[in-house]
């Protein structure tokens, strides 16, 4: 089944911006919201879908990855994802966990737990760990057979000494300072229409009114530390430059709880000396002198898999184009290779020995050329 364009499902344009996305999911959402047409399946998927398209189209990273992936039908596209171009994206990892992304915004919308202007319930302090974004450059015979990387990137992961709590072991549990245990901080504001009483969530308990007394002295209660950390990333053979590699819970470690997120290696791949790669066909250049060209014979052809050894006809012309099939890159998603190319380049000589010149004068009379001594040509 062919993924359907998410840009498509929110009704907006490829440029739009982060506003004109969110004015469109909302109205989109309003109208397809499960309560209107309670039973409706066909409704209840579409609501569904126009979530999952807002859950990629609202985050730079994942939007990025959606543009370049999504719509080109996959120049490179995921390795390891089933289908082709965007088809092995995971949205799993996009809807849960906690506070953060779209239960954020579904809530300010739909007014989250209802009553409206009651008191906010507290928030699960777990959260996903960020997306990173890594960059490797590889060879160029490195992207058609396949190699095993390793990088070092430095991340926030989940810290060790507190095992991801924010707070020592033996730390006991108080009332917050903050809140004084309330789980809210009230806040009294002069307004036009006169003065008005807000309340919204401790940021410091996050509106559970209790906290640990003692934070972790490593942490200092963020429950992560940047650390390094090695990274063997397999690349499948068949990449090509811009392929994206997704290693599933690699990126920045979840807070308090929360899972990790995922590490996107981008791969830029070093052109060669000896061939051009479009897709998954190989091109080269064959170069013949021109006598070779005129009487056809064998030619030797490099190809990423070896020597090959093509006959020419003879009479064959310059930029005639000889195709060895199966002997270009892998493709990435499918069986077999492409093709190898390899274009004739007749190439005139500019420096003739004297017996050379001899023949080609001898040449000259036989086809009824006139070449004078001291003319155009020597
Ligand atoms: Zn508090
Ligand atoms: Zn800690």
């Amino acid at each position: 089944m062919a993924q359907k364009d998410l840009y498509e499902i929110l009704g907006i344009a490829r440029g739009a911006d982060d506003k004109a996305i969110k004015a469109a999911y909302r109205k989109m959402a309003l109208e397809w919201h499960p309560d209107k047409h309670k039973g409706d399946k066909a409704a209840e998927e579409k609501f569904k879908e126009i979530n999952q398209a807002y859950e990629v189209l609202s985050d730079k990273q994942k939007r990025q990855q959606y543009d370049t992936f999504g719509s080109t039908g996959g120049q490179g596209g995921f390795p390891g994802g089933g289908g082709q171009g965007f088809g092995g994206f995971d949205f799993s990892g996009f809807s849960g966990g906690g506070g953060g992304g779209f239960a954020d915004i579904f809530e300010s919308f739909f007014g989250g737990g209802g009553g409206g202007g009651g008191r906010a319930k507290p928030r699960s302090q777990a959260r996903r760990g960020n997306d990173i974004e890594a960059n490797i450059r590889i060879g160029f015979e490195e992207a058609i057979f396949g190699a095993e990387k390793e990088l070092e990137i430095t991340k926030p992961d989940v810290c060790e000494n507190c095992e991801g709590k924010g707070h020592e072991k033996d730390a006991k549990i108080v009332n917050c300072g903050t809140c004084q245990g309330t789980g809210e901080i009230r806040e009294i504001r002069q307004t036009l229409l006169g003065q008005m009483s807000t309340s919204r969530l401790c940021d410091m308990c996050n509106g559970e009114g209790r906290v640990p007394d003692k934070k972790c002295g490593v942490c200092h209660g963020t429950a992560r530390v940047r650390m390094k950390q090695r990274v063997k990333v397999k690349i499948p053979a068949g990449v090509d430059n811009g392929s994206t590699i997704r290693l599933s819970g690699k990126g920045e470690g979840g807070v308090k709880g929360g899972s990790a997120g995922d590490l996107y290696i981008v791969l830029s791949v070093e052109p060669s000396k000896r061939f051009v790669r479009s897709g998954a066909d190989i091109h080269s250049v064959i170069e013949i002198p021109v006598v070779q060209a005129v009487l056809g014979g064998e030619v030797k052809v490099e190809t990423l898999h070896g020597a090959e050894v093509i006959k020419l006809p003879a009479g064959t012309e310059d930029g005639k184009v000889f195709k060895l099939a199966d002997h270009g890159a892998p493709f990435l998603n499918r069986e077999g290779r492409g093709d190898h190319l390899a274009k004739v380049k007749v190439v005139i000589p500019d420096k003739l020995s004297k017996r050379e010149k001899e023949l080609y004068l001898e040449l000259a009379q036989e086809s009824g050329i006139e070449v004078k001594k001291g003319g155009l040509f020597w």
